[in-house]
């Protein structure tokens, strides 16, 4: 089983890439924001609370991030590889992923680790904003999100250099191109 953390800031692809991902290789998407805009849209409590977080370009808390995500694991546990989507995004949220797949017998096989400059990432979200629908891709909220993503997630990629499953990909040129790179990656992990 191959599980693979796709990871960058707000606007580098990580959604666009997984669906090349799944179409290619049949893997499970396992992305958090859906998950909790899911909840939104159900009108849970989680997602309640969870809602205030995201508009504000916050991150839901680890615990309820945490919580959620070991109830999640058993809907793609017979899967023959998962995508990590938007998940970990705190340090503390890398060492539970650990954990949890371990307790499963799995542990992460690659971390990409996709690269976009700053300029180009406001551009991608505020132009995504004109047709996702998404309360949280408009300026304000996206250079808050940007922030948030130095501040409190940059620090997940010292956990994979640790692990040595972090593989940097350059997320800016043609979209199949940066997919090669990606298809490469996955191919050599364990
Ligand atoms: P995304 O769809 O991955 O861009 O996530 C949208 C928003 O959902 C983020 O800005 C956060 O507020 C929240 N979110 C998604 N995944 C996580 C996570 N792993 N930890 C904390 N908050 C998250």
């Amino acid at each position: 089983m191959k599980n693979v953390v796709i990871f960058g800031a707000p606007g580098a692809g990580k959604g666009t890439q997984s669906d090349k991902i799944i179409a290619k290789y049949g893997f499970k998407h396992f992305s958090t924001g859906d998950i909790l805009r899911k909840q939104i849209a159900e009108g849970t409590e989680l997602g309640k609370t969870a809602k205030k977080f995201m508009d504000e370009g916050k991150l839901v808390t680890d615990d309820l991030i945490i919580n959620m995500i070991d109830n999640e694991l058993e809907a793609v546990k017979d899967a023959s590889g998962v995508i990590f989507d938007g998940f970990p995004r705190t340090y503390a949220q890398a060492e539970a992923l650990k954990v949890l797949l371990n307790k499963r017998g799995t542990d992460v096989s690659v971390m990409l680790n996709i690269h976009v400059d700053d300029e180009e990432l406001i551009a991608r979200l505020i132009n995504r904003g004109k047709t996702s629908g998404r309360s949280d891709d408009n300026l304000e909220t996206i250079q808050k999100r940007l922030v948030t993503y130095k501040e409190q997630t940059t620090p997940v990629i010292d956990f994979y250099k640790k692990e040595g499953s972090c593989v940097d990909i350059n997320g800016v040129g043609e979209l199949d191109t940066i997919f090669a790179d990606i298809c490469k990656a996955i191919d050599s992990s364990k």
